[in-house]
């Protein structure tokens, strides 16, 4: 059976693969070939293919070749429709950048750049000016002495404060903050990696004024609050407020940070949302430097970022955790255009406030003219009221009304529909709620409704 098998180049230079290897080079034609001769040779040694399976293999030999080319040369990152309705979504890869931020990385990564290098001086120049700017500016003038430094994501931004303000000292957190964010992002394990001593005070559910001001001592160096990104807790429960804080941190002259995951830059109030302190929320009240990520509800590259009071900042920069954590020109390209259209108050070019002003009027439109293209005795899709959730932690229990397309196909479990949709090309990811799937147009593009149709009409086929 060995002997009926073709050489690697016998198998290139075939009349029936030259197009192919016209299209994809012959390096990438040989290497499938071998692939497809190794797997037929494992085959046949452990049994699995006699005489006849073997003529079958290799009938259909240009085939195989040419879907292992095409397997091999397929990225493994890839597009995906994102019909989940959960608009920050850290698997799906969270915000979906502006169309602005894509030219800019385009326009100055494709050549060289001013990245480090100041072209009035002509010579070497810092790269973190070129967002500096736009921070100042979004931030207000309100708030002349801030200063903001951009590093790879906001774990990385609150270690490397966590580090350059309370190395040896101790940091306060209520016991009720002491979060774990998903991705293995604790706060008492970043505590302990930035060589920080974790001061807790109070109780899961209960922490006052009185207990941060009761330990503090000369060791102390920070007090920190953290943002309940992804849980509430409800009850019997108390909290200082941010004021509070604020003051306590002024009277003992103590700074005070506060991570708040998400830090958006415009105020949610005007979309529903509310218990999301904005950033700057949190720097007019008094907060000394806020920690928060790029691509939560800021709408930008994956980031952390660090934005406070000069003096704190100009530590952080100067300690050579930040050259470790420090992000490149594709970073700083994507947050500047992204900076750039809050600048210009074009909140409509960022995708993720977009999605959040979405009208459930707009989006029951949408979903009653997907529904109506599929007529098939095998799909029923109704168009039902439901949610859509921010998500990336940010407000927990805020949810916005939405209009959802509600599947089942005939002799398909809801699990088993979803996994078609997922292996759709591009892939739909949906939820499945009480044996449907549920597709929220609200987190789908607009130009790729009718990707989800042909999705929806393949399985109705
Ligand atoms: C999301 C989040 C983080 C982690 O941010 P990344 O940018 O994912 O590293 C840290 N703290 C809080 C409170 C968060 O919500």
């Amino acid at each position: 059976m060995y002997r009926k098998l073709p050489s690697v180049d016998e198998i290139v230079h075939r009349a029936s693969l030259q197009s192919l290897v016209l299209l994809e080079g012959l390096v990438a034609v040989t290497d499938a070939a071998r692939t497809v001769l190794t797997a037929l040779r494992e085959e046949i040694g452990c049994g699995r293919l006699d005489q006849n399976g073997v003529d079958l293999a290799l009938s259909g030999l240009d085939h195989a070749v040419e879907r292992s080319v095409r397997q091999a040369l397929s990225y493994s990152l890839r597009t995906v429709i994102n019909a989940t309705g959960v608009i920050l979504h850290t698997n799906l890869g969270r915000a979906p950048l502006a169309s602005c931020g894509l030219d800019h990385i385009r326009e100055t990564a494709a050549g060289y750049s001013n990245l480090e290098f100041d072209l009035a001086a002509g010579e070497r120049g810092k790269r973190d000016v070129h967002v500096e700017r736009l921070f100042r500016k979004v931030l207000g003038e309100a708030l002349p002495e801030t200063s903001t430094i951009v590093v790879n994501n906001n774990a990385a931004a609150v270690l490397l404060a966590l580090n350059s303000l309370a190395e040896g000292g101790e940091v306060i957190v209520s016991r009720g903050e002491l979060v774990e964010i998903g991705g293995s992002f604790r706060i008492p394990d970043v505590m302990a990696k930035s060589n920080a001593i974790l001061r807790e005070v109070g109780t899961t559910n209960r922490t006052r004024l009185a207990d941060y001001e009761r330990v503090i001592t000369d060791k102390t160096r920070l007090l920190l609050r953290v943002h309940r990104s992804n849980f509430e807790i409800t009850g019997f429960t108390d909290q200082p407020a941010l004021d509070e804080l604020v003051g306590l941190s002024r009277k003992r002259n103590i700074p005070l940070m506060e991570d708040l995951g998400s830090g958006s830059l415009v105020d949610l109030r005007s979309l529903g949302v509310s218990g999301e302190p904005g950033v700057l929320d949190s720097l007019r009240s008094g907060v000394d430097v806020v920690a928060y990520s790029g691509d939560k509800l800021l709408g930008g590259p994956q980031a952390g970022i660090l934005s406070g009071r000069s003096d704190l900042i100009a530590r952080m920069r100067s300690n050579s955790l930040f050259r470790a954590l420090r992000v490149d020109k594709l970073t700083y390209a994507a947050l500047e255009a992204t900076l750039m259209a809050y600048a210009k108050g074009d909140h409509a070019a960022i995708p993720t406030l977009r999605m959040m002003r979405l009208s459930i009027e707009e989006i029951g439109k949408r979903a009653a003219a997907v529904a109506a293209k599929i007529q098939s005795p095998k799909l029923a899709i109704e168009v039902i009221d439901g949610e859509s959730v921010i998500g990336g932690g940010a407000a927990p229990s805020a949810v916005l009304p939405t209009r959802l397309l509600a599947a089942s196909a005939h002799g398909l479990s809801a699990d088993e529909l979803a996994a078609r949709l997922r292996l759709s090309n591009p892939p739909v990811i949906a939820r499945v709620e009480e044996g449907r799937v549920l597709l929220d147009l609200r987190t789908v593009f607009p130009e790729q409704d009718e990707a989800v149709i042909r999705a929806l009409g393949q399985i109705a086929a």
